[in-house]
Protein backbone atom coordinates (compact mmCIF):
# COMPACT_ATOMS: atom_id res chain seq x y z
CA UNK A 1 0.00 0.00 0.00
CA UNK A 2 3.19 2.17 0.61
CA UNK A 3 4.75 1.58 -2.66
CA UNK A 4 0.99 2.57 -4.20
CA UNK A 5 0.72 5.91 -2.11
CA UNK A 6 4.58 6.61 -2.98
CA UNK A 7 3.78 6.46 -6.82
CA UNK A 8 0.62 8.46 -6.78
CA UNK A 9 2.76 11.22 -4.85
CA UNK A 10 5.46 11.17 -6.63
CA UNK A 11 6.99 14.18 -8.69
CA UNK A 12 6.64 13.18 -11.75
CA UNK A 13 8.43 15.98 -13.25
CA UNK A 14 11.49 15.24 -11.95
CA UNK A 15 12.39 11.57 -11.80
CA UNK A 16 10.36 8.15 -12.51
CA UNK A 17 9.15 6.61 -8.80
CA UNK A 18 11.04 3.95 -7.76
CA UNK A 19 9.88 0.49 -6.61
CA UNK A 20 11.45 -1.70 -4.30
CA UNK A 21 9.82 -5.03 -5.00
CA UNK A 22 11.37 -6.46 -8.42
CA UNK A 23 8.19 -7.96 -9.76
CA UNK A 24 6.27 -4.63 -9.01
CA UNK A 25 8.92 -2.77 -11.06
CA UNK A 26 8.70 -5.38 -13.80
CA UNK A 27 4.76 -5.36 -14.07
CA UNK A 28 4.98 -1.61 -14.05
CA UNK A 29 7.49 -1.82 -17.00
CA UNK A 30 5.31 -4.08 -18.74
CA UNK A 31 2.68 -1.37 -18.69
CA UNK A 32 4.41 1.19 -19.51
CA UNK A 33 6.21 -0.23 -22.77
CA UNK A 34 2.88 -1.76 -24.28
CA UNK A 35 0.69 1.82 -24.10
CA UNK A 36 3.50 4.15 -25.09
CA UNK A 37 2.11 7.91 -25.62
CA UNK A 38 3.72 9.50 -28.33
CA UNK A 39 3.73 13.40 -28.88
CA UNK A 40 1.98 14.56 -31.89
CA UNK A 41 5.49 15.81 -33.19
CA UNK A 42 6.89 16.05 -36.61
CA UNK A 43 9.57 18.26 -38.06
CA UNK A 44 9.96 17.38 -41.81
CA UNK A 45 9.29 14.73 -44.31
CA UNK A 46 9.61 11.64 -41.97
CA UNK A 47 6.91 12.57 -40.20
CA UNK A 48 4.76 11.55 -43.40
CA UNK A 49 6.17 7.81 -42.62
CA UNK A 50 5.41 8.36 -38.70
CA UNK A 51 1.98 9.46 -39.66
CA UNK A 52 1.52 5.90 -41.54
CA UNK A 53 1.98 4.08 -38.98
CA UNK A 54 -1.08 5.02 -37.15
CA UNK A 55 -2.84 4.24 -40.01
CA UNK A 56 -5.15 0.67 -41.16
CA UNK A 57 -2.13 -0.97 -42.88
CA UNK A 58 0.59 -0.76 -40.56
CA UNK A 59 -2.25 -0.02 -37.46
CA UNK A 60 0.53 0.65 -34.50
CA UNK A 61 -2.81 -0.18 -32.30
CA UNK A 62 -1.72 -3.55 -32.23
CA UNK A 63 1.48 -2.37 -29.66
CA UNK A 64 -0.09 0.04 -27.56
CA UNK A 65 1.18 3.17 -29.18
CA UNK A 66 -1.66 4.84 -31.02
CA UNK A 67 -2.61 7.50 -28.98
CA UNK A 68 -0.97 10.54 -29.92
CA UNK A 69 -1.30 12.99 -27.79
CA UNK A 70 -1.68 16.92 -28.48
CA UNK A 71 -0.01 17.95 -25.43
CA UNK A 72 3.92 17.07 -23.85
CA UNK A 73 2.34 16.92 -20.76
CA UNK A 74 0.05 13.78 -21.69
CA UNK A 75 3.14 12.00 -23.35
CA UNK A 76 5.94 9.46 -22.84
CA UNK A 77 7.56 9.22 -26.11
CA UNK A 78 9.00 11.80 -28.41
CA UNK A 79 9.67 10.82 -31.70
CA UNK A 80 11.94 13.11 -33.41
CA UNK A 81 10.84 12.48 -37.48
CA UNK A 82 12.93 15.17 -39.46
CA UNK A 83 15.41 18.01 -40.06
CA UNK A 84 15.79 19.46 -36.10
CA UNK A 85 16.97 23.68 -37.26
CA UNK A 86 18.79 25.59 -34.61
CA UNK A 87 15.40 28.26 -34.34
CA UNK A 88 13.53 24.89 -33.22
CA UNK A 89 15.85 23.58 -30.56
CA UNK A 90 15.12 25.72 -27.75
CA UNK A 91 11.26 24.68 -28.28
CA UNK A 92 12.26 21.06 -29.03
CA UNK A 93 14.22 21.19 -25.27
CA UNK A 94 11.14 23.02 -23.57
CA UNK A 95 8.61 20.47 -24.92
CA UNK A 96 11.00 17.16 -23.91
CA UNK A 97 11.22 19.09 -20.32
CA UNK A 98 7.51 19.19 -20.18
CA UNK A 99 7.15 15.61 -20.62
CA UNK A 100 6.69 13.69 -17.54
CA UNK A 101 9.41 10.89 -16.90
CA UNK A 102 10.08 8.45 -17.33
CA UNK A 103 10.38 9.83 -20.84
CA UNK A 104 11.74 8.03 -23.99
CA UNK A 105 13.16 9.94 -27.52
CA UNK A 106 13.42 8.10 -30.66
CA UNK A 107 15.33 9.80 -33.53
CA UNK A 108 13.85 8.98 -36.71
CA UNK A 109 15.32 9.05 -40.10
CA UNK A 110 19.12 10.87 -40.89
CA UNK A 111 18.15 14.25 -40.60
CA UNK A 112 17.21 13.87 -36.67
CA UNK A 113 19.76 11.34 -36.13
CA UNK A 114 22.88 13.50 -38.11
CA UNK A 115 21.73 16.36 -40.22
CA UNK A 116 21.23 14.22 -42.89
CA UNK A 117 21.61 15.65 -46.30
CA UNK A 118 22.21 18.97 -44.92
CA UNK A 119 25.25 18.51 -43.49
CA UNK A 120 26.96 17.80 -46.44
CA UNK A 121 25.47 21.24 -48.08
CA UNK A 122 27.30 23.74 -45.50
CA UNK A 123 24.04 24.70 -44.04
CA UNK A 124 24.54 26.82 -41.32
CA UNK A 125 21.07 26.41 -39.15
CA UNK A 126 20.79 22.73 -39.04
CA UNK A 127 21.13 20.80 -35.56
CA UNK A 128 23.43 18.01 -36.34
CA UNK A 129 21.72 15.28 -34.26
CA UNK A 130 19.30 15.74 -31.83
CA UNK A 131 20.92 13.92 -29.40
CA UNK A 132 22.70 17.28 -28.75
CA UNK A 133 20.00 18.37 -27.05
CA UNK A 134 18.05 15.14 -25.55
CA UNK A 135 19.14 12.01 -24.74
CA UNK A 136 18.18 9.70 -27.59
CA UNK A 137 16.64 5.73 -26.80
CA UNK A 138 16.99 4.71 -30.41
CA UNK A 139 17.61 5.70 -33.89
CA UNK A 140 15.81 4.84 -37.01
CA UNK A 141 18.23 5.31 -39.96
CA UNK A 142 16.62 6.26 -43.17
CA UNK A 143 15.84 9.13 -45.53
CA UNK A 144 13.16 8.75 -44.78
CA UNK A 145 12.53 5.05 -42.92
CA UNK A 146 9.88 3.14 -43.73
CA UNK A 147 6.95 2.34 -41.56
CA UNK A 148 8.13 -1.07 -40.73
CA UNK A 149 11.32 0.75 -39.82
CA UNK A 150 9.43 3.25 -37.10
CA UNK A 151 7.90 0.04 -35.76
CA UNK A 152 11.04 -1.82 -35.56
CA UNK A 153 12.23 1.08 -33.30
CA UNK A 154 8.88 0.82 -31.21
CA UNK A 155 9.83 -2.63 -30.49
CA UNK A 156 13.68 -1.59 -30.14
CA UNK A 157 12.22 0.78 -27.69
CA UNK A 158 9.81 -1.78 -25.82
CA UNK A 159 12.78 -4.03 -25.36
CA UNK A 160 14.78 -1.97 -23.98
CA UNK A 161 12.10 -0.78 -20.79
CA UNK A 162 10.96 -4.82 -20.47
CA UNK A 163 14.78 -6.14 -21.91
CA UNK A 164 12.91 -8.34 -23.64
CA UNK A 165 11.63 -8.67 -26.82
CA UNK A 166 8.08 -9.18 -27.61
CA UNK A 167 7.54 -8.78 -31.55
CA UNK A 168 9.16 -10.71 -34.44
CA UNK A 169 10.57 -7.88 -36.83
CA UNK A 170 7.83 -6.31 -38.86
CA UNK A 171 7.85 -7.85 -42.71
CA UNK A 172 8.88 -5.74 -45.09
CA UNK A 173 7.11 -4.94 -48.36
CA UNK A 174 8.23 -8.09 -51.10
CA UNK A 175 11.08 -7.39 -52.50
CA UNK A 176 10.93 -5.54 -55.91
CA UNK A 177 7.34 -4.19 -54.91
CA UNK A 178 6.64 -0.77 -56.90
CA UNK A 179 6.67 0.78 -52.67
CA UNK A 180 10.50 -0.22 -52.15
CA UNK A 181 12.69 2.61 -51.88
FE1 LIG B 1 13.31 14.47 -45.02
FE2 LIG B 1 15.22 12.59 -45.37
FE3 LIG B 1 15.47 14.43 -43.46
FE4 LIG B 1 13.63 12.54 -43.20
S1 LIG B 1 15.85 12.21 -43.23
S2 LIG B 1 13.37 14.72 -42.79
S3 LIG B 1 13.00 12.26 -45.35
S4 LIG B 1 15.43 14.83 -45.69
Amino acid sequence: ENQILNILSADTETEAPVINFPISQKALDLCRSMSLWPMTFGLACCAIEMMAIGMARFDVARFGAEVFRPSPRQSDLMIVAGTVSIKMAPLLVRLYEQMPAPRWVIAMGNCAISGGPFRYEGQYGIVEGVNKLVPVDVYVPGCPPRPEGLLEGLFQLQQKITKKRWWPMPETESAGAEHVR
